[in-house]
């Protein structure tokens, strides 16, 4: 089986929980990243959850927001928990910013707030067999709309809370926090199946 290689966005925030949830998983080579030349050798990423406004200036100041979004675009796998789930949505209703803006979402920053800071509960994920997933919240963003061609995998209260596009998938909660590594296997695998098909559709 060729390694996956799946680089975790090493800007900011919570860099080292995605990566001790990557690196027992077999077929996995796991890093992080913050330079073009590293990502051009990836075949996943992770945005880490933590400060969207600090790492999109840092992906700007590091040359990446082009070149990321580009590959992302292309169809790299990428999957976003919490301010990486801000980084890659088109709107964000609070925020003159965007940064990545790949995916057909519109976001409300700190939504949950005090709320559901730390909040803990489980829900069932469409694709993800083993019943309910423990889901972690810190000051997450709350998904105010969801394009057409974008799926809800799992809701709380009856919204969205996470979401998947193609090769896109993001989480408002934080599984790298859960103790669960079901949701990091279901994305490597996700990942997998792409370069799959990539290769096959080589002559
Ligand atoms: N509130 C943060 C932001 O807006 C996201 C919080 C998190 O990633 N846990 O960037």
């Amino acid at each position: 089986m060729t390694a996956m290689r799946v680089g975790v966005l090493g800007l900011q925030g919570g860099v080292a929980e995605h990566l001790a949830m990557l690196r027992p998983i077999e077929g996995v080579v796991a890093g992080s990243f913050m330079r073009v030349s590293e990502l051009e050798r990836l075949d996943a990423v992770i945005l880490p959850g933590g400060e969207s406004t600090a790492m999109g200036k840092l992906l700007a100041e590091f040359g990446l927001l082009e070149p990321l979004a580009a590959r992302i675009a292309g169809g790299l796998p990428v999957w976003g928990t919490c301010a990486g789930l801000i980084l890659l949505a088109k709107d964000i209703s609070n925020d003159q910013r965007h940064h990545l803006a790949v995916m057909d979402i519109t976001v409300d920053r700190n939504a949950y707030g005090r709320q559901l800071h730390s909040f803990i509960g489980a829900e069932l994920i469409a694709g993800l067999p083993g019943g309910p997933f423990p889901l972690v919240f810190i000051r997450a963003p709350r998904i105010t709309r969801l394009g057409p061609g974008v799926q809800a995998l799992a809701k709380v209260a009856g919204e969205p809370v996470a979401c998947r596009q193609v090769n896109m998938v993001a989480t408002a909660f934080h599984p790298e926090l859960s103790g669960d590594d079901r949701f990091h296997r279901w994305f490597v695998e996700l990942a997998r199946t792409a370069q799959t098909g990539i290769a096959s559709r080589k002559p």
